[in-house]
């Protein structure tokens, strides 16, 4: 079998579509050499060894060895050089490349095949000895670092004493013998923690690595991301080993990372950082302040530091040329990586890069208007997801700001809570149901997990190509990076910036669309959604099929989903409206009362609350259809608590004893399943006529407040069969007639169930026979088709998804085999009935993407959400309709 592909010198033997065989980043790299751009030759080894390794007991395919010695010569033949060879030596990076990328794997070695040898052919060839020796201790730290184990730090420390002993400040300033003597204790650290010594052989360096690339698929922290993204475990990751260049050979030389358009705005400019005589992990690393890629970048951040463009013209007009024909190729934003070496740039990496959902409109919306891409592909290059980012709060202009400290604006949106120093805390936070933000030197990806539970993370080191920044973006949480004015003090727990000090658990607020660090708790301000979000919905809105309507019942609720593009109200929960000072007594009273007298009378409180209800919601969704459930209350969330009877007694001069009978009498071991739904209009039918005639009434007078006519969805809940529903409707039909009647206007209106248990789904067609629509309710049809509690289900439900049992949170993303299964019968029978039976979701799945993806299949008109979901569901909806 073939393993091993070769890439370099204009041609290559794989190309960008064989990502699932290369990796990205291998993929990408046979791509960009058959452009003819300047890539390093090397090769990469396939994702199938990956897999063949893990089938194996840890084994590779007998031919690997040969197929790795042969690619290694032709790179050799391409440089003039011989892996492992005293006089001429091959240096190569090995680097690993999954399909996607993935933090939390072994990343990078570089300079690997130098020894005591190699070095000093190196030193003699390039006539540069602190050259040479800076390249062989990188390569022992992070050789030892990643593929032996031995903790980074330890080196860092040897280096930071030498310094001080010897007087010197920067790493630039140390000599090649200063690097030398630091070699001889670097591998005196290696020998001391492994018992051996730091080894010499190119070859067991070479296979080492690859060992460790294989071996990182499956640590914690790759298991941990691919979990959290849904990757699955036997997609295997490649390895790329590549010629090295140098970006640290001197003043000519430099290493960087450049996006074509900027990650964070979206803005057309070529937006990155770069380090004179560095090689890639010092950019990364944060330990010296990176410079800018253009002259206009530069002036921007007022840096002192000459930009690429004006330090390396050739260089930076080759980087420009190359970016602009990535673009045209690959038609979208590209993040690059490239060197140059005594002059000459050389292309690393080129990928898709990541982006802010705010980035990512705008580079749509803009690609589309060049002409590289239509206005399909561009609803499509959106993750609907990601909207959410952009409809969280900033912090309110107007509030005075005690702005403390300013860093890099890594990822966009504010946040407040909380300061935590550790991951570990800011989990522990999120349990406690407590805001966090998560302040760290630095991030790894061992903070992934703390980086989830906080609102937002602040660090003191790093660039806009941080591990923290890049990780921040791409969960869409605020971060504000490399705020090097704070000193964070992790035994003390504290953070200080001049003459402040903050413990942990004070209040911080962070901006990442500015940088700054604020003192305290601000008050936030709802997003404005113009501009390139406004154009993206627009042209989604013209390819989508499905409608999109709100879950909504409070009038802010209601504005904020109109405002979002809501197409009307697909669930009003009448229950959530009783909840208010002045209402709860009432509805208790009703529930509690022991005969339809007693409850009449609590009715008559409770009309004119709900009649005035759904007039407003009525007038803020003038022109749009307005489903309106009737009551559906799990009974015991009314009840007055043990500690309340008193009082509540008290209040309606009922007796303390007469009302625990009643509320023993109405106790039920699992109220899900209980006196709920539908079973409570059949039961207390003035219930359901009180709040008909609500809807009605409210209907009449709203139609004479706006001029436009209302027609109201009435719908009843939880009916599995026809003769509930039948009973129902004919309750509500005479209390049309009647408001009609005593109105003297014409009352128009529906009514609709919802399908939310198994055996609705199953006797849909005789349902349809008197239902003139049905919404599907997906959150009791998941409860009671899989028999998982709604509310219990935390307990097991994640170990379920973690251990591969279930691909997703059934109550968050549909379980298609199953439930849907049922949505789609429940569909089919309804509309054998009734052709054209309207048909709508109102479960929480009506705002999961892969839901909504789902219903489009099965042919519902509408999806119904909760208002912050809209826009994410007409997203989706559209690219459904693709
Ligand atoms: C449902 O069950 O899916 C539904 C929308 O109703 P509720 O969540 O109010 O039970
Ligand atoms: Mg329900």
């Amino acid at each position: 079998a073939k393993w091993v592909y070769t890439f370099g010198d204009g041609k290559a033997e794989g190309q960008s579509s064989m990502r699932n065989l290369l990796g990205g980043k291998g993929a990408n790299l046979a791509e960009m050499s058959n452009l003819g751009l300047p890539v390093p030759p090397g090769f990469t080894i396939t994702t199938e060894v990956c897999t063949y390794f893990y089938d194996h007991g840890r084994q590779y395919p007998p031919d690997l060895k040969d197929q790795v010695d042969a690619a290694l010569d032709a790179v050799g033949r391409l440089t003039g050089r011989r892996f492992g060879d005293s006089e001429t030596p091959l240096l190569v990076s090995v680097r690993s490349g999954a399909r996607a990328s993935m933090p939390g794997m072994m990343d990078t070695v570089l300079n690997l095949g130098l020894n005591d040898t190699t070095v000093e052919a190196l030193a003699r060839g390039s006539g540069d000895p602190r050259f040479a020796y800076d390249s062989y201790r990188r390569f022992i730290t992070m050789y030892s670092n990643v593929v032996l184990g031995v903790e980074h730090h330890t080196f860092e420390e040897a280096l930071e004493h030498y310094k001080e002993a010897k007087g010197l400040d920067l790493d630039t300033d140390l000599s090649a013998q200063d690097w030398k003597h630091l070699i001889g204790e670097y591998k005196g650290i290696v020998k001391r923690a492994l018992g051996q010594d730091f080894p010499q052989d190119p070859q067991a360096q070479l296979w080492g690595a690859i060992g460790a690339v294989f071996g990182s698929w499956m640590n914690p922290r790759a298991n941990k991301y691919r979990e959290l993204h849904n990757i699955p475990a036997n997609w295997g990751t490649a390895v790329n080993v590549q010629a090295m260049v140098f970006g640290n050979m001197g003043d000519t030389s430099a290493t960087g990372v450049a996006f074509t358009r900027n990650p964070s705005t979206g803005e057309k400019a070529l937006y990155g950082e770069f380090l004179i005589n560095a090689q890639g992990e010092d950019v990364v690393a944060g330990i010296r302040t990176p410079q800018d890629i253009t002259e206009a970048a530069r002036i921007e951040s007022g840096s002192d530091k000459p930009s690429m463009e004006k330090a390396m013209p050739e260089a930076y007009a080759e980087l420009v040329r190359i970016y602009g024909l990535l673009e045209n190729h690959y038609r979208d934003m590209q993040d690059m990586e490239f060197t140059v070496e005594n002059g000459k740039l050389w292309m690393l990496q080129t990928r898709n890069g990541k982006r802010t959902a705010k980035a990512a409109l705008r580079i749509a919306v803009e690609l589309a208007g060049e002409g590289l891409i239509s206005q399909e592909e561009a609803i499509g290059r959106v993750e609907p997801a990601s909207l959410d980012q952009l409809l969280h709060p900033t912090i309110d202009p107007k509030a005075e700001r005690r702005v403390i400290a300013t860093g890099l604006p890594a990822s966009p949106g504010a946040a407040c809570g909380e300061i935590v120093f550790n991951s570990e805390e800011a989990e522990a936070a999120k349990k406690a149901e407590r805001k966090v933000i998560l302040v760290r030197v630095e991030t790894s990806p061992e903070d992934i997990h703390g980086m989830h539970a906080a609102e937002g993370i602040l660090t003191t080191r790093g660039g806009m190509t941080s591990h923290a920044a890049v990780v921040a973006r791409g969960m869409g949480k605020p971060c504000v990076s490399g705020v090097g004015a704070i000193r964070v003090d992790y035994n003390a727990r504290t953070l200080s910036v001049g003459g402040v000090t903050l413990k942990a658990g004070d209040l911080i607020t962070i901006d990442g669309s500015n940088g700054q660090v604020i003192q305290g708790e601000m008050p936030m301000l709802e997003p404005e959604l113009s501009g390139d979000f406004a154009t993206l919905m627009d042209w989604a809105d013209q390819v989508r099929t499905m409608k999109v309507r709100a879950n909504a019942e409070t009038p802010a609720d209601a504005r904020a989903a109109r405002s979002f593009g809501a197409e009307g109200i697909g669930l009003s929960r009448t229950e959530h409206m009783f909840f208010d000072e002045g209402r709860i007594t009432a509805v208790r009273e009703m529930i509690l009362a022991d005969d339809a007298e007693g409850r009449r009378g609590a009715l008559a409180k409770l009309l004119p609350y709900q009649r005035a209800d759904f007039v407003e919601l009525f007038t803020i969704m003038s022109g749009l259809p307005v489903t309106i459930r009737l009551l559906d209350p799990p009974l015991h969330e009314f009840l007055p608590k043990e500690e309340e009877v008193g009082a509540f007694a008290a209040e309606t001069g009922l007796s303390a004893d007469k009302l625990r009978r009643r509320m023993t009498e109405l106790d039920e071991t699992n109220p899900m399943l209980g006196f709920r739904g539908c079973r409570l209009a059949i039961l207390f039918p003035e219930i359901a006529e009180m709040q008909a005639r609500a809807i009605f009434e409210a209907a009449v007078e709203a139609a004479k407040r706006t001029g436009a006519p209302v027609i109201p969805e009435v719908m009843v809940p939880l009916v599995f069969t026809k003769a509930e529903f039948d009973l129902v409707k004919a309750r509500i039909d005479a209390m049309a007639k009647a408001v009609a009647q005593e109105s003297g206007s014409k009352v128009e209106y529906q009514v609709g169930t919802m399908i939310e248990l198994p055996r609705a789904a199953l006797r849909a067609g005789d349902i349809a026979e008197t239902a003139e629509f049905f919404s599907f309710g997906t959150n009791d049809l998941t409860q009671t088709t899989l028999g998982i509690s709604r509310d219990d289900a935390g307990t097991f439900l994640g170990s379920y998804t973690k251990n591969g049992i279930l691909t997703s949170d059934p109550f968050v993303s549909i379980d298609q085999e199953g439930v849907g299964e049922l949505v789609k019968l429940g569909a089919e029978r309804g509309r054998a009935v009734r052709p054209g039976l309207k048909l709508g979701i109102c479960g929480e799945h009506g705002g999961d993407p892969a839901s909504i993806a789902f219903c489009q299949e099965v042919g519902l008109d509408y999806v119904s959400c909760s208002p912050y979901r809209v826009p994410i569901a007409r997203l989706a909806a559209a690219q459904a309709a693709l």
